[in-house]
């Protein structure tokens, strides 16, 4: 292609650089993590970025999004192998547990993190290079093992501060009952032809358990009244999922069970689960048995997950946006209230308490617009009317945290406003 030298070069689209104002975030992030893997005697494993094509045609499948149109894959000049940016890990992490024989003493649980690569359509949480942290143990049947790693995840939600986070679970059960789904499920969606989506249409005889997963509004009926997989499992399989759900409610995870759920990967078997937050998935997971055999291993179980970090720290950063900045915010109007506003806001700074007092005055409804918009727990006000009561009025802003849930406002009197407001914070 030819190019002009006066055209600024640019990174590649979907392809972000992380700078240093990130950095703490990131930080704050990576430490969370390996603090959780540590405390669950997960240790770290660090394969290449590039694998032999084939490893994951074979591992990941060949009918699915990733490797149909999402893969850096290319032939090497130098030597003509086939090989790929790698778009996930399971797949390497297995690799190189089968190549150095890591499951010959036992059970194995690893993490990872690093670099992904996929060629989408960039847009919000989705690039084509991004970064994953996962988990696998391998050599567990589970569900002992399925739980554990959704409280590893729960543990580093809460370690990290999130917003409540949505589990959804499912169970793919084991291939033979897949089968028999499959056909109901095809002669389903053959019955309604007419309503199928041209994706849809493609995946019917390809990967139709995929259609269950489509977003497209139209289809949601239809995909909604699809015969369930769950109504073909065997004993062994419903022992399995339900003894997943006793564990989660036994650790008081709530979760939701979603018949939809089927994740994009061919190798999955009995527990999938995704943690979402405002419509993203920023984790998913779940049960590799067959796998660890098809890609040339001795046969053994699998379990793991991988969190999407860009995702995540979108959470992080909208977080520290509206995290309140100050505690309390005071709103004073005449010369008496200034000086008993000020009185009051240094005593509670003595209780390390961080005040906002009101300057260049204004109504006591422009006052209270501030206010509001501090983010402040408190709004302290004196007016001429508290000073002649030697009372302040104190009016919680944010109930719970939550903004715009405002209490009603009390009288307290001035000497135990400090204390008032320090007994409420130290009580939430
Ligand atoms: P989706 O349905 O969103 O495409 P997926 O099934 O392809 O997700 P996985 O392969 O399960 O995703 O990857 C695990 C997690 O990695 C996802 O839940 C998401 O948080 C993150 N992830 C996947 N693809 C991207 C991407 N292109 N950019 C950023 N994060 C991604
Ligand atoms: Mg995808």
């Amino acid at each position: 292609m030819a190019s002009n030298k006066n055209e600024p070069l640019r990174g590649v689209r979907g392809m972000n650089d992380i700078l240093p104002a990130d950095e703490p975030l990131w930080q704050r992030f990576e430490d969370a993590v390996a603090g959780v893997m540590n405390a669950y005697a997960y240790r770290r494993i660090r394969t290449p970025i590039l694998e032999h094509t084939r490893l994951f045609v074979r591992g990941i499948g060949e009918v699915t999004d990733i490797v149909e149109k999402e893969m850096y894959s290319f032939t090497d000049a130098l030597n003509g192998e086939h090989l790929s940016l790698r778009p996930e890990n399971t797949a390497g992490v297995v690799r190189s547990v089968i190549e150095h024989n890591l499951l010959y003493d036992g059970p194995r649980r690893l993490w990872y993190t690093g670099p992904m690569f996929r060629h989408e359509r960039p847009q919000k949480g989705r690039y084509r290079q991004f970064h994953q942290v996962g988990a696998e143990a391998m050599g567990l049947t589970g569900p002992d093992i399925d739980a554990e790693l959704i409280l590893l995840c729960q543990r580093l939600w809460d370690d990290l501060d999130l917003p409540p986070v949505t589990l959804e679970i499912n169970t793919l059960g084991q291939a033979a009952e897949r089968a028999a789904h499959r056909a109901a499920l095809i002669a389903h969606f053959e019955a309604h032809a007419d309503q199928l989506d041209e994706d849809a249409r493609r995946r019917l005889h390809s990967n139709p358990l995929r259609i269950l997963d489509t977003k497209n509004p139209a289809m949601q009926g239809l995909a909604d009244s699809a015969p369930k997989l769950i109504d073909f499992l065997g004993a062994e399989s419903l022992a399995h999922f339900e003894g997943l759900q006793r564990l989660l409610k036994s650790q008081n995870i709530p979760f939701r069970i979603n018949p939809r759920l089927v994740r994009g990967l061919d190798y999955y078997n009995l527990t999938v689960f995704e943690w979402i937050f405002d419509g993203l998935t920023i984790c998913g997971g779940g049960r590799y048995d067959p796998l660890i055999e098809m890609l040339g291993g001795k046969p053994a179980p699998g379990v793991g997950f991988a969190i999407g970090v860009e995702r995540v720290l979108e959470i992080l950063r909208r977080q520290e946006q509206s995290a309140p900045s100050v505690d309390v915010y005071v709103v004073q109007q005449g010369e008496a209230a200034l000086e008993a506003a000020l009185q009051c806001a240094e005593r509670l700074r003595d209780y390390a308490v961080s005040v906002q007092m009101h300057a260049g005055g204004g109504s006591f409804k422009s006052q209270m617009k501030r206010a509001d918009g501090s983010g402040a727990a408190y709004a302290i006000i004196l007016g001429d009317n508290e000073v002649a009561q030697g009372v302040a009025s104190v009016k919680a802003l944010r109930e719970g945290g939550q903004a715009g849930a405002s209490g009603a406002q009390v009288s307290v009197p001035m000497a135990q406003v400090a204390d008032y407001i320090r007994e409420r914070m130290l009580g939430q």
